[in-house]
């Protein structure tokens, strides 16, 4: 029997997506609904990456970019011109029955833009992932987080936190809108550049494995004209159905995962202790990183 849920008709509503929690289509599509309000404040109006596993956790999965036919009105279509030149469509949502009838299509993971569709070249988050190396503890990426928030606060940026769901943690600027992708994407990798050169042994920022070892790369390529990161209080296709989380500051020093928050969680929990005050990159922060 099909299922309506926020006026979407669910197929398949028990099926399970997660042998593990034993979390159903359903289940997952009712978590879209309910964590609505505080997701769409990050995530309404961006253009949007899903991660679609139709069968859940045991089949295929696939990253869809462009939406394919079949993807209904609530789930919202806009055109950009890629760097190719070409348009593209790529799609957004504006509510929570967008959030549901993607899921009904058997998407887990929503990945944004780090821009808004209606200023689509002026970006307004700044985001480091940090991912660190096979083997390296939680606590080495927890320490690492509040070091770099330390380095950020000196410069006058203030980061918040979030924990991915997977290996590590995002620092994310909100940012005012009056800057483009080569100045977002400039201060990104110097800065994460300026960290790795004062502490090698910790950082690193070329993205091969191989120079990895024993470090964390600081991801700053989630800064660039169409590229994604994981949206906040998405469900991660990962055991446990783990939830990408927004972390005050004090709280993250206490954490021992970057899996501690799962659906429930994460429906209490909301933005609580977080604060996303937008801020600007200016001429004295990048001539400070210059000088570096
Ligand atoms: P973790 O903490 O485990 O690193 P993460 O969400 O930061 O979790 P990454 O592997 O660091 O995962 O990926 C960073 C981002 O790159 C993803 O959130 C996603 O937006 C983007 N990405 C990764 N793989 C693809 C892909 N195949 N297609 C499109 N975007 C991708
Ligand atoms: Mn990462
Ligand atoms: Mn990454």
């Amino acid at each position: 029997m099909a299922e309506r849920i926020e006026g979407v008709e669910i197929s398949h509503p028990e099926r399970v997506i997660f042998a593990d929690t034993g979390l159903t289509k359903a289940g997952l599509a009712r978590y879209y609904q309910s964590i609505a309000e505080p997701m769409l404040e990050e995530s309404a109006n961006r253009p949007l990456s899903l991660l679609r596993l139709p069968d859940g956790m045991a089949g295929e999965r696939f990253f869809q970019k462009h939406p394919g036919k079949g993807f209904p009105k609530s789930i919202r279509q806009m055109q950009i011109t890629e760097s190719d030149g070409e348009d593209a469509a790529y799609a957004y949502v504006t509510d929570a029955a967008g959030l549901v009838a993607a899921a009904q299509m058997g998407t887990v993971e929503f990945h944004i833009w780090p821009a808004r569709r209606d200023r689509l070249e002026r970006p307004d988050r700044l985001v480091l992932d940090l991912d660190p190396d096979e083997g390296l503890g939680f606590d080495a990426v927890r320490s690492a987080a509040l070091s770099l928030r330390d380095r950020l606060l000196d410069l006058g940026l203030s980061p918040w936190a979030m924990l991915s769901g997977g290996k590590g943690v995002h620092l994310v600027v909100t940012l005012r809108r009056n800057l483009g992708w080569d100045d977002l994407k400039h201060f990104a990798r110097d800065f994460a550049a300026l960290c790795a050169q004062d502490e090698p042994d910790r950082y690193t920022v070329e993205l091969s494995k191989a120079s990895r070892k024993g470090r964390i790369f600081i991801d700053w390529l989630r800064n660039e004209r169409g590229s994604t990161a994981i949206a906040p209080f998405s469900v991660r296709a990962r055991p446990g159905a783990p939830v990408a989380a927004p972390v005050g500051w004090d709280e993250l020093a206490g954490i021992d995962t970057a899996r501690a928050f799962g659906i429930q969680a994460a429906q209490e929990r909301g933005w609580a202790g977080v604060a996303r005050k937008p801020q600007s990159l200016t001429r004295a922060m990048f001539e400070a990183l210059e000088a570096a």
